[in-house]
């Protein structure tokens, strides 16, 4: 059989990839080389525009009820409690539609985005199924897995930091220069505790030379440490248990949590130049790694899954030429670029161990006061969308609509055009014709939050792309009618 699309690696991306184009009737396979989910929890958050991609995978309802969302944003803390920078909270409902933050357990998650491709008859799941090798042939792509042999018209390696994907497309890696090892404790703690219910809600960085560490509350009873190796730690003592509980001392003490896990990771900045060569793609860590102190890195993958999934769906069923996934890379690699950047520019911060260096930068922030920072919102790079300044290239919000439906559940998977009714009418009947064939969503009465962007933005229309970003905006009827033109379907 010709599968459509062949997917290395069940981890949150492939999983995510497999929903997106499974929902779209796409014949996908997914190669996985584990018999089990990866049992130890990485990721601990995933923000707003995360949830709105689970809500295109009709996912938002499992993944809220296994995750919690939070309001209580992030603190830099130096040794002596001083604040120096923060990422506030949002209160209630933010920009996206759901809560800005969202707090939960990795293994939980996989098991849902699993559990979710599984729905779809036309998704073939393989566990221990490890890829060794892959052909490229003219029109598809042989993967080879132990005796047997799968093909595929695309293969995309959400196949991890490791990829051997990314091996078969001669990808070279560039180094955004931090590469630190971290051991990382989850804790169950005990409910009675009054230490652990005096635990702060917010996250906790604190830059404090002697062991610069990170704190979550992650979610019912479990905690996370992240605790940065010094010079002269050996990375198999650090898991053991009488190690590093004298390291948390400051807030907990044995007899107030279990240990679930503790192991050592070395946290990486890099991002893959080459996403795509012919046939074979990369999304995930395959393609770029960042270090978690601004808990994206996963995020970073579901954005990939995201944009590759309409491309991938427009080609597969013919409406786009194979060219436009030439724009998946060059729009994605300086989205994530911006993340691994303030990712790095905060690890830092957070991990100075030189005493005198550490006084330097806190006084610096005494200087200028606390910092306040927030997750960047950056625009993608060229590619399938007008050559503009932002907010062309960036992710839309997502209010309630008047009849009171989130924007995305009127607009559906599809390209929209969204803005005020006399800008609308003042197209062409070509435009028309165009936006009927292609099916495009139509949205003319979008409600307060809407107009204001419009106003914001000195614009009186937009139109959306199936993953929510800008394609382009347009003051007057004829400025529409040449947007529509430059649609890639
Ligand atoms: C300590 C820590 C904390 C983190 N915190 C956050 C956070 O808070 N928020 C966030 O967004 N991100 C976070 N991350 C990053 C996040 O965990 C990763 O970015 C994410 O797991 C990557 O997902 P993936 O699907 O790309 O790759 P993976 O999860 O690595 O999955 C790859 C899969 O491919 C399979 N595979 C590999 N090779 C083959 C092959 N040849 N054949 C078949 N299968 C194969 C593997 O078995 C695996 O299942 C954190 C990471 C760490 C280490």
């Amino acid at each position: 059989m010709m599968y459509d699309v062949a997917i290395v690696g069940f981890g949150p991306v492939g999983a995510l990839l497999a929903n997106l184009l499974g929902r779209a009737g796409h014949h996908v396979l997914v190669l996985e080389r584990d018999a089990d989910i990866h049992p130890l929890p990485r990721a601990v958050h995933f923000d707003g525009e995360v949830m709105r991609i689970f809500q295109s995978a009709d996912l938002a309802e499992p993944v809220a009820m296994l995750a919690r969302s939070s309001s209580k944003g992030m603190r830099f803390i130096n040794a002596a409690g001083e604040l120096l920078l923060e990422r506030r909270g949002v209160d209630g409902v933010g920009p996206q539609g759901w809560a800005n933050n969202w707090y939960f357990n990795q293994p939980t998650l996989d098991a849902a985005l699993r559990a979710g491709a599984a729905r779809y008859s036309s998704v073939d799941i393989r566990l221990q199924h490890d890829v060794t090798a892959l052909t490229k042939h003219g029109e598809h792509v042989t993967l080879a897995v132990a005796d047997q042999s799968f093909t595929a018209r695309y293969v995309v390696g959400c196949d991890g930091a490791r990829s051997l994907v990314r091996r078969h497309i001669g990808s070279t890696q560039d180094d955004l220069g931090l590469h630190q090892p971290w051991l990382v404790v989850d804790l169950l703690v005990n409910p009675g505790s009054p230490r652990a219910a005096a635990l702060p809600e917010y996250t906790v960085q604190l830059c404090d030379p002697a062991r610069p560490m990170t704190v979550v509350n992650v979610g019912g009873r479990r905690r996370r440490w992240e605790i940065m190796l010094m010079p002269g730690d050996r990375a198999e003592a650090m898991t053991d248990s009488a190690v590093f509980w004298p390291m948390l001392s400051r807030w907990l003490a044995p007899t107030d949590a279990t240990v679930e896990r503790a192991a050592v990771y070395t946290f990486h900045s890099v991002i893959a130049r080459g996403w795509r060569r012919g046939r074979l793609m990369l999304a995930g860590d395959a393609c770029h790694q960042t270090p978690p102190f601004l808990g994206q890195g996963m995020c970073a993958g579901l954005r990939d899954a995201a944009n590759l999934a309409w491309k991938l769906d427009a080609v597969l069923y013919g409406r786009a030429a194979d060219a436009l996934l030439d724009t998946y890379e060059s729009e994605r690699a300086p989205h994530v670029r911006a993340f691994i950047e303030l990712a790095v520019r905060l690890g830092a911060i957070i991990q100075a161990t030189d005493p005198a260096i550490a006084e330097a930068r806190d006084e610096q922030f005494r200087d200028g006061g606390t910092e306040l920072f927030d997750f960047p919102q950056p625009q993608l790079g060229p590619g399938a969308r007008i050559d503009a300044e932002p907010p062309v290239g960036v992710i839309f919000p997502q209010p309630r609509l008047p009849a009171r439906h989130l924007l995305d559940e009127a607009v559906g998977t599809r390209f929209a055009v969204i803005g005020r009714r006399p800008i609308l009418a003042a197209v062409t009947a070509a435009t028309t014709e165009r936006w009927r064939a292609a099916d495009l969503s139509i949205i003319d009465d979008g409600g307060p939050v809407i107009d204001a962007w419009l106003a914001a933005h000195e614009c009186a229309a937009l139109i959306l792309r199936p993953d929510r970003y800008v394609f382009g905006t347009a003051r007057t009827g004829a400025d529409l009618d040449a947007l529509t033109s430059r649609l890639p379907y």
